[in-house]
């Protein structure tokens, strides 16, 4: 078994690149989480172990070699309305469903067991830190992985490593910036939310992507708007970037999986949504919020309704009002209603107040503000 048989079954299965890199601890990585703990300590808070992966052979002792796959995930069109509120590299994510990508991988891991080859596939080792060391790709200030070969050079693109007990010569390592020297850094101008703070620099606590799945309390009045229309996920600094100008202006062909689900993801189905739609539609293809925590996905769609403007999202911001308890949603809807205007959000909010107390009424008091 050599690299160049690892390298045929992969692009046979349908990857698009293939690296190989050692077993050597990600020091680097070790250096920025002990100089930030603050900003990463939500990751353990959630039981997410990042410093366990930062050394491969905590994972598999008997480990020599780490294969790294790397799929794209948006080499179909996605409906134009998700992409303004669900990030790409969610829209078709098959990690419940297993309907893909999985199969796929699964068939990978299958061939090296064949060929006596043990492997792990952990989720806690820095993906994109060991596909540039793979010689894989390079980083943009955005922190984003760009692809050296395929993708057309952009970041649409998933890693996917594997750690093997087979030795394999690695690649020659990429670990490096590789943005041209005329960007003016518009990755770090238009993060709205000022979370990509410096080249490579992120505060994972402001990052929109972070508070769509995370956040435990209503989102701070200060970036209300700034979150614009995401729901889950963000593109912004990716979709702003000249390196993934050409991938993104291709003609592609539509993807027909995503589109079967796009009215599921309809702003005013997750607004209403009861718990048996968010474990049977919503929930295999986006996971990140356990049962207990639809009301993050409700408050979510009643700000992004509250910045699309449109006024035809009031109504159903005015129903959802009385459908809700938690008061985050409530408070929500109340800042989305001032938000849209017009005088219908009025007197809505004039008949919530009569019947609302605690944050619910300031945040009423607030939008009311806004006529
Ligand atoms: S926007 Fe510019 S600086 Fe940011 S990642 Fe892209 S090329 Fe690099
Ligand atoms: S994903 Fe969005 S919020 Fe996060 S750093 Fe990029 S632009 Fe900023």
């Amino acid at each position: 078994m050599d690299k160049k048989d690892v390298i045929k079954k992969a692009l046979e299965l349908g990857f698009a690149d293939v690296g190989f890199t050692t077993m050597e601890p990600f020091e680097s990585q070790k250096d920025i989480l002990n100089s930030r703990k603050e900003e990463y300590a939500w990751v353990f808070e959630k039981g997410i172990n990042l410093k366990k992966g930062l050394d491969p052979k905590n994972i598999m002792p008997n480990g020599k070699s780490i294969i790294v796959l790397i799929d794209l995930y948006f080499k179909e069109a996605f409906p134009n309305v998700l992409e303004g509120h669900f990030g790409r590299a969610y829209l078709d994510d098959d990690r419940i469903i297993r309907s893909h990508l999985s199969k796929r991988f699964k068939a990978f891991r299958g061939f090296l067991r064949d060929n006596n080859i043990e492997s792990k596939a952990p989720f806690n080792i820095p993906h994109r830190l060991t596909a540039a060391r793979a010689g894989l790709g390079t980083f943009g200030k955005n922190n984003f992985l760009y692809s050296n070969k395929v993708a057309l050079q952009s970041s649409c693109l998933s890693p996917i490593p594997i750690i093997v007990n087979y030795e394999f010569e690695p690649d020659e390592p990429t670990v490096e910036v590789g943005c041209p020297k005329w960007c003016k850094s518009t990755c770090i101008a238009s993060c709205p939310t000022g979370a990509l703070r410096a080249p490579n620099t992120i505060d994972p606590r402001k990052c929109i992507s972070y508070l769509s799945y995370y956040q435990e309390e209503i989102t701070p009045l200060e970036i209300r708007e700034q979150v614009g229309t995401w729901v889950y996920g963000c593109d912004r600094c990716q979709e702003v970037c000249p390196r993934n100008r050409a991938w993104l202006s291709q003609d592609l062909p539509i993807n027909e999986r995503v589109l079967a689900k796009s009215k599921d993801f309809e702003l005013s189905n997750l607004l209403h949504m009861d718990l048996k739609f968010y474990q049977s539609k919503i929930w295999p293809h986006m996971f990140y919020m356990p049962f207990n925590e639809t009301w993050r996905w409700k408050m979510n769609a009643a700000r992004a309704m509250g910045n699309t403007l449109d006024p035809k999202y009031i109504p159903d911001l005015v129903r959802a009002f009385d459908e809700n308890e938690d008061e985050k949603v409530k408070g929500m809807i109340s800042w989305s209603l001032g938000r849209l205007g017009r005088e219908e959000s009025k007197i809505a909010l004039e008949s919530f107040l009569l019947k609302s107390n605690g944050k619910v009424r300031e945040e009423i008091l607030l939008a009311l503000k806004q006529f």
